[in-house]
């Protein structure tokens, strides 16, 4: 049983899809596998405008959210949502970005009136993370597009645990980039990661001084036009990517496979409750669909225990919520009895490490049967 949030399971169905013969990326075969891919992810983010492709890990993507559209010196708002959020702020301060880091008390997203207070002429972007996966707490991007309201600061947003999971907007919240991965709610082994970019984000670009190479946009997009890439693309996952693209929008369809994330949230706060314990988010706007962190000192001990007895991984309390939280994974494919039997282990798992909880798989069926 893997319950970390992320990597999530791989279907089988995209397992198989991923297990054929691979073909010559620069043939005709190629060129329409490309094209679909790119018009599916356009409909998984919502947008009409360019995506970009990468065979790398998110955290790819976030660099190349940041050189395409930054400058050397550049000022850009980061909000401290959590782990994730720290380590992409850590990285554009690497990159020789000013860095304005609104703290926070990772049990909350970013907030809106913050932001907008710390907006001065001198900022050109702002970042945050959707959905933060160390804390489950998923921040609200409209109405951050909101707070900015006619200041020209690019808004650059980390999807990687929300995209195909939790309902997301690009174009019409006004997102200037999204970043994505493929290991979380699009059900793919890690190995690919996504910049969706606007018309402003490209303009952007052409001024951005940032030094950049294998990230670079430009070429891409142009290779893109045809369903090719500038150099070897991870062919076997761009099967798997269609597999996968085909189940989230032809068959389960997108508003289901998010209704389906919000209803296992939904049973596996009531497991909590049961249990007297409590989620680490604290504002009922910000639950978050893709995984729920549960607050309780010794997580190591039961994450331990639950790995011995039941062969089940659930995610680590990351930075400084080590050893105080456990979070349970609720993303991708999934469904109501594998939800009953992490529940299950956790609730098993929780009373073998000492601690006296109360049945919450009761209440979490409750609710998955009603
Ligand atoms: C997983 C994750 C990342 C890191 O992505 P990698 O694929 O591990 O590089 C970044 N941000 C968020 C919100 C994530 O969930």
């Amino acid at each position: 049983m893997l319950q970390i949030p992320g990597p999530t399971n791989v279907p089988d169905r995209v397992l198989r899809a991923i297990d054929a013969p691979t073909i010559d990326h620069r043939g005709p075969d190629f060129a329409e596998l490309g094209l679909e891919v790119l018009e599916g992810l356009r409909t998984v983010c919502r947008t009409d405008g360019q995506i970009v492709v990468y065979p790398a890990s998110g955290t790819g993507a976030w660099e190349a959210a940041l050189v395409n559209t930054l400058s050397p010196g550049d000022k850009v708002i980061a909000c401290e949502t959590g782990h994730f959020a720290t380590l992409w702020r850590a990285m554009a301060a690497r990159l020789g970005l000013e860095v304005v880091w609104l703290e926070g008390d990772w049990r909350h997203g970013a907030d809106p009136e913050r932001i907008a207070d710390a907006l001065d002429d001198d900022v050109r972007a702002v970042m945050v993370v959707h959905n933060e996966t160390s804390t489950g707490v998923t921040s609200r991007i409209a109405d951050v597009r909101a707070a900015l309201g006619d200041h020209d600061a690019l808004l650059l947003v980390d999807t990687i645990s929300s995209l195909a999971s939790i309902d997301y907007r690009h174009d019409e919240w006004g997102v200037d980039v999204t970043v994505a991965g493929s290991q979380k709610g699009l059900m793919l082994p890690a190995g690919l990661s996504f910049n969706a970019v606007s018309e402003k984000a490209l303009e952007a670009a052409k001024a951005a001084r940032m030094p950049r190479s294998y990230w670079d946009w430009a070429p891409i997009i142009a290779a893109n036009a045809n369903g090719y890439w500038p150099y070897t693309s991870a062919t076997n996952l761009l099967y798997g990517l269609r597999e996968a693209l085909q189940i989230l929008l032809r068959e389960e369809g997108l508003e289901h496979v998010f209704a389906r994330h919000a209803r296992h949230a939904a049973a596996t706060r009531a497991a909590v409750a049961g249990w007297g314990l409590e989620v680490l988010a604290l504002d009922e706007r910000e639950l978050s669909n893709s995984l729920t962190a549960v607050v309780c000192g010794g997580s190591d001990e039961v994450r331990r225990v639950i790995l011995e007895r039941f062969d089940m991984s659930l995610g680590a309390g990351l930075g400084r919520l080590a050893d105080e939280v456990f979070r349970i994974g609720h993303l991708g494919d999934f469904n109501d009895l594998m939800l009953a039997g992490t529940l299950s282990g956790v609730q098993m798992g929780l009373k073998l490490a000492g601690h006296d909880v109360g049945d919450g798989v009761g209440a979490a069926l409750e609710l998955l049967a009603a």
